[in-house]
């Protein structure tokens, strides 16, 4: 019931990256990897991690640029570095683009997991949603991103998760989709950003956790101003 944290792999040497895979999910991780930097970056602006390790050389794009520019979109998605070069002047460069953490090849296993662990210790506070988010009747389990306390419950997207989350730390104001585009997909500037990727994503939030999906009760629509979370748990 714990939560599994969400890696993201980014590693052109297939050796390394199986073998770092295996590791994670032996520790319980769940693991998304890339093989290249133009791949990684689109999976990290995309999909929801919790960390990402993040090789130096890459094919087409590498890994400082990738740094820097989930960077640019995204403050808060823990980076831990990998790399053979490991002079002073790369870690520095690393860091300075904003990484979290730097660890240089060739690694321990036991190492590298020690130091994914304390990154996300420091990080998941502010970003790990609360195990169980109640909205309306129903309860979710976030950790399985499911709903609770039913026989047919519905399964509900890692990011559909974090919308309710956002919303319930915001009960008191309505949040607009450009709001929601910049805290919950990372983008740095909503406005270039289709805005209906919220509207289709609250639609499909709403046919879970709504009694009827046309006239919803808790995912409210607040008119020229965004959405708004109404629960009995808002105070
Ligand atoms: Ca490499």
């Amino acid at each position: 019931m714990t939560y599994k944290p969400k890696l993201l792999i980014v590693e052109d040497e297939q050796a390394i990256l199986q073998g770092l895979m295996d590791v994670f999910v032996f520790h319980g991780y769940e693991v998304d990897s890339a093989m290249d930097g133009k791949q990684g970056l689109q999976k990290a602006l995309n999909q929801v991690y919790d960390l990402i390790l993040l090789d130096v050389m890459l094919p087409y794009i590498d890994g400082f640029t990738v740094c820097n520019r989930i960077r640019e979109k995204d403050l808060q998605l823990p980076i831990i570095m990998l790399t053979a070069k490991t002079t002073e002047q790369d870690i520095i460069t690393g860091l300075t683009l904003g990484a979290d953490d730097y660890i240089g090849k060739p690694f321990s296993v036991r190492e590298l997991v020690l130091r994914v662990e304390s990154v996300l210790k420091r990080t998941m506070k502010r970003t790990k949603p609360t195990a169980v988010i109640s909205v309306g009747n129903i309860r979710i389990d976030t950790a399985n991103l499911k709903q609770m306390d039913t026989d047919r419950p519905q399964q509900f997207t890692r990011r559909e998760i974090e919308i309710l989350h956002y919303l319930q730390q915001h009960p008191e104001r309505p949040v607009s989709r450009d709001e929601l585009l910049e805290k919950v997909w990372g983008y740095r500037q909503p406005e270039t950003i289709e805005t209906r990727t919220v509207d289709i994503h609250i639609a499909k939030l709403r046919r879970k956790i709504e009694a009827d999906s046309k006239q919803p009760k808790v995912l409210l629509t607040i008119r020229g101003e965004g959405y708004r979370l109404f629960s009995h748990e808002s105070r």
